[in-house]
């Protein structure tokens, strides 16, 4: 893990805390400490399960909005008022035994559950709810065993049974923060396998060069690169649906058959921006003076902000962002400066006037680990307007991200509208996809021959570098008879947990 994400999400202080997790780990401490988890550690999480259930359907209802009274608040959100939304049920109490089988959470009689460990335990209900909406589809029963997945994920019906609207995140999701995409060969077979079994794929990013494409293409050339030696535009459509949503949600990219990427059409028939005039949050309905007023307000704030925290930082200021960056390159920030500024400028444009006076545009500001930046637009825009770019529905969409901190994270707008998974690094990124590609039926333990046999570095090879650089594995090595390589996770973790485990 780099240092700049350690920065971002170590959770020293209250404002770097997600309530649900923490609230979450508090329930289980209380069995940890009786010595009674082994017997009610799986109860707990299907009471969290329900109560996740509950507080979805309560905001799915069609009562009107929340009123405050106890009869329109989910019990979830009592408990936990700063909870976000929910998508699809999520199978916590199934996670957790798949988890528990592999790490043995419940025989540890010094070390009680992490924060890691539930937000792992959270991400794997999330995919597995992907493959539990495909079997209530095909009229499948919900309680599916280990034999029953194998069985699903061998069978020869042509659905993909996973999401159909994969969005990404860009530094340290897809690559090391403020990294290019260069050499990750496996990251991009499963990014190239999901386009080649139909879903939409999209890089919704931060970085925003307007439609100066070569720079996206910078930042991705390993990834392109793969798709061209995998001969990606032989196959029909594959390429049209890989996009790229730069500046958050403000600059549409398409990946065109000669694999460069090309800007979208914004208006006119079949434009983007034309398209999806009616979301209220679309850029085409931001008037440019609420624009200018935004990034006058920012700037006058972040003037004040390096003047008054005694920051060796300087501004920079674009067409639809303005950040605040080291006045020399490789000079680090401190981090409670950083966190300070950005919730400065969070109070700053939610205060009531500025808000009146920039008509409620939709901003994104947050810590990019050695700066901040503040974007005009969020990944809830950007999200939302590929959902119906692309007419995929909500709960058809993932979003990968590393930030979804409340206080400062630009990924966990995109909550709003789909559902989600929290990773912390591009290894984390890879066991994910792989775990989507397992349970949607793509590959399997048993089709481990065929994923080595896979050209995954495009010049006939079969096997890949490892993570230390010098040993050669190969993808799925690790078999046992659980749909989900918890030996992998381990792997790609390890750093991680030793360095921010609570
Ligand atoms: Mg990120």
């Amino acid at each position: 893990m780099s240092f700049s994400s350690r920065r971002r999400n170590y959770h020293l202080v209250p404002h770097r805390k997600d309530e649900l997790i923490g609230w979450m780990k508090s329930m289980l401490i209380h069995s940890f400490v009786l010595d009674a988890l082994e017997s009610t550690a799986g109860d707990t999480f299907s009471h969290f399960e329900q109560l996740i259930n509950e507080h979805l359907h309560k905001s799915k209802s069609q009562d009107p909005p929340d009123n405050g009274s106890a009869s329109q608040v989910s019990r979830l959100k009592q408990i936990v008022p700063t909870v976000g939304t929910f998508h699809t049920p999520l199978p916590l109490r199934k996670a957790f035994e798949v988890y528990n089988t592999k790490y043995a959470i419940t025989k540890r009689k010094h070390i009680c559950i992490s924060f890691n460990e539930i937000r792992h335990i959270l991400n794997l209900a999330q995919i597995m709810a992907f493959v539990e909406e495909g079997r209530r589809m095909r009229g499948l029963s919900m309680s599916y065993n280990e034999d029953e997945v194998e069985e699903c994920m061998n069978n020869d019906n042509d659905d993909f049974h996973g999401p159909k609207l994969v969005t990404f995140d860009g530094d340290q999701t897809l690559y090391s923060d403020g990294a290019n995409f260069e050499s990750n060969s496996e990251l991009a077979h499963y990014i190239y396998l999901l386009l080649l079994n139909g879903v939409y794929v999209a890089v919704v990013t931060a970085a925003g060069y307007e439609y100066m494409t070569e720079k996206y293409e910078m930042r991705l050339s390993g990834l392109l690169s793969y798709f061209k030696k995998q001969k990606l535009a032989e196959i029909k459509d594959c390429c049209n649906r890989f996009y790229l949503f730069g500046g958050e949600c403000n600059f549409l990219l398409q990946l065109g058959c000669d694999y460069k990427l090309h800007a979208v059409k914004e208006h006119g028939v079949g434009g983007w921006k034309s398209s999806t005039r009616y979301l209220p949050e679309t850029p085409s309905n931001w008037p440019e003076d609420d624009i200018t007023a935004l990034l006058d307000i920012v700037e006058e704030s972040l003037t004040h902000s390096i003047s008054d925290l005694k920051l060796r930082a300087r501004i920079l200021r674009k067409k639809r962002a303005i950040g605040l960056i080291p006045i020399k390159l490789n000079d680090q920030l401190p981090r409670e400066g950083l966190d300070e500024v950005v919730l400065r400028i969070q109070t700053t444009l939610t205060s009531k006037d500025n808000a009146n006076n920039i008509n409620h545009l939709p901003f994104c500001a947050f810590n990019g680990g050695n700066d901040v930046f503040i974007d005009v637009g969020n990944k809830r825009v950007g999200v939302q307007i590929l959902q119906s770019f692309c007419d995929i529905k909500v709960e058809e969409t993932l979003h990968i991200g590393d930030q979804f901190l409340k206080s400062a994270g630009n990924d966990r707008a995109a909550r709003d509208v789909c559902p989600c998974v929290w990773i912390i690094n591009p290894d984390e990124t890879t066991y994910i996809l792989k775990n989507i590609l397992r349970l949607a039926g793509v590959i399997s333990h048993n089709d481990e021959e065929t994923i080595q046999n896979a050209d995954i570095d495009g010049d006939g090879g079969c096997e890949k570098k490892g993570a230390s650089g010098n040993s050669s594995v190969t993808i799925g090595s690790n078999v046992n008879n659980t749909s989900m390589d918890i030996d992998e996770m381990a792997r790609r973790s390890s750093l991680t947990e030793k360095m921010i485990r609570l």
